[in-house]
């Protein structure tokens, strides 16, 4: 293994460990700390996914901590710590906290933080996180419910956070190549800073500080600073030739969609897939509640294999689904409350993907952040092998550490273009 990646959540672990497959690397994300005896020997990169972005930080930098030793047992030759590219945190941490644990771990003297993701609209400039046109503390950031953001100096940040000496690379340096960078982290290290927020405007930017820090052993920030790093070790020699990989294989069965995401963009993928055919399955909350209707109507829907097909070709994938419009959302949050209904849905699709899976079903897309959490939680994958992108951010998956491996896409609710649920199976062999 050559580089070990700690999220603070799991849609930003997918985010990096796409990243690092799309850039040529072998991916593994783990959910969590897998349980001993997974193997990893084929991986180039390990991203374990935790949830500690909110966690008091004394539980952030434990799990983290736990983490590093469970990827430097496994090999890897460099860490990154991954987290939001709106540097979600509280004032008391987590990153500064965090951060400081895993240097000293590592005993390591330097680290950087940059969180720019320039394709997302998230760049810095003398140390100010962007967010589109707006700086970090004017965006809609500002009022998040867990972690609002209202300071958008990353160096100010940083030291509130932690007791690390903060310093700063301009974007005049990055301007001027990797050397230059790598310079001025030699003139910080001998001022005593520690930790360096490094500016960065676009992808171009992103790859000259990945080959700058190709010597720290540890490296903080968003997905986009991952940009650069396979190039190091593809320049070092040690990425094996891509002519080497097994290609990814989906293991036969049938197909299945879940959605629980009531987003625009789920719902219009929704009803393009409906106007194709696809057999749908409407989820009503409230009949759910009152025990009108069970899982095991749920699946004996799904199974039961009857599904008219109005095309000649293979008929498309039939799709279950509690996606409803704002009104519908309202009125079924009004009768149950909006944490009962939220999680009577996903305790319900997540079910529903235990029994598909005993069925049979080996391939699934499940739309929804929260509704793909429920539904990993419940399939208990140690870990999830990165695959073919579907959409920006979307990748088809392979759980690890089964008995009946699964094709699993997880897709956040807005994204993906509105023929997702069509086109995504054209990608498994
Ligand atoms: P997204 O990625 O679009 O935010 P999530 O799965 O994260 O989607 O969140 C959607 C939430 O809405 C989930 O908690 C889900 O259970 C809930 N939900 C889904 N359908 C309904 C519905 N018809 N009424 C009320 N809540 C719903």
């Amino acid at each position: 293994m050559l580089l070990g990646a700690i999220a603070d959540d799991l849609t930003g672990a997918t985010d990096l460990a796409l990243m690092l497959s799309r850039e040529g690397m072998r991916t593994i994300q783990t959910i969590g700390i897998p349980k001993a005896g997974l193997d990893l020997a084929d991986a180039e990169a390990v991203v374990v996914a935790l949830k500690s972005r909110t966690n008091p930080a004394s539980e952030a930098v434990a799990m983290s901590l736990e983490a590093l030793a469970f990827l430097q047992a496994a090999g890897a030759r460099q860490f990154m710590f991954k987290y939001c590219s709106t540097f979600d945190s509280s004032p008391d941490g987590n990153i500064g906290p965090v951060t400081e644990a895993l240097m000293q771990a590592l005993s390591t003297d330097l680290t950087i933080v940059c969180p720019a993701f320039p394709a997302n609209g998230r760049t810095i400039y003398k140390g100010h996180l962007f967010v589109g046109d707006q700086l970090l503390s004017d965006s809609p950031m500002r009022n998040h419910p867990l972690t609002p953001m209202t300071d958008s100096s990353l160096v100010r940040l940083m030291a509130g956070q932690s007791q690390l000496k903060v310093g700063l690379v301009t974007r005049e340096t990055v301007a001027q190549g990797a050397y230059a960078v790598t310079q001025a982290f030699e003139t910080a290290r001998a001022k005593g800073e520690q930790v360096l927020v490094v500016d960065a405007l676009t992808d171009a930017d992103l790859r000259v500080i990945g080959e700058a820090v190709a010597g720290l052993g540890l490296i903080t920030g968003g997905s986009g600073i991952a940009l650069g790093l396979p190039e190091n070790f593809r320049r070092a020699g040690l990425m094996r030739p891509s002519g080497d990989r097994a290609a990814f294989s989906a293991p036969a069965g049938r197909s299945m969609i879940l959605a629980g995401s009531c987003s625009e963009a789920t719902r219009g993928q929704i009803k393009t897939a409906v106007a194709a055919g696809a057999p749908a399955l409407k989820l009503d909350p409230l009949a759910i509640a009152e025990g009108r209707f069970l899982v095991e109507d749920a699946l004996s829907w799904a199974l039961s294999g009857a599904f008219p097909s109005t095309l000649s070709q293979p008929a498309p994938v039939p799709l279950i689904y509690s996606s409803a419009e704002p009104d519908e959302v309202k009125a079924a949050q009004s009768t149950l409350g909006r944490e009962r209904a939220g999680s009577l849905i996903e305790n319900f699709l997540a079910e529903t993907a235990l029994g598909l899976r005993a069925s049979g079903v080996r391939r699934l897309i499940v739309a929804g952040g929260e509704t793909s959490g429920a539904v990993v939680g419940a399939l208990a994958p140690d870990a999830l092998f990165i695959g073919p992108e579907i959409d920006p951010g979307v990748p088809w998956t392979l759980t690890l550490g089964q008995k009946e491996p699964m094709a699993l896409a997880l897709k956040s609710g807005n994204f993906g273009a509105p023929d997702f649920f069509l086109k995504a199976w054209d990608l498994l062999p």
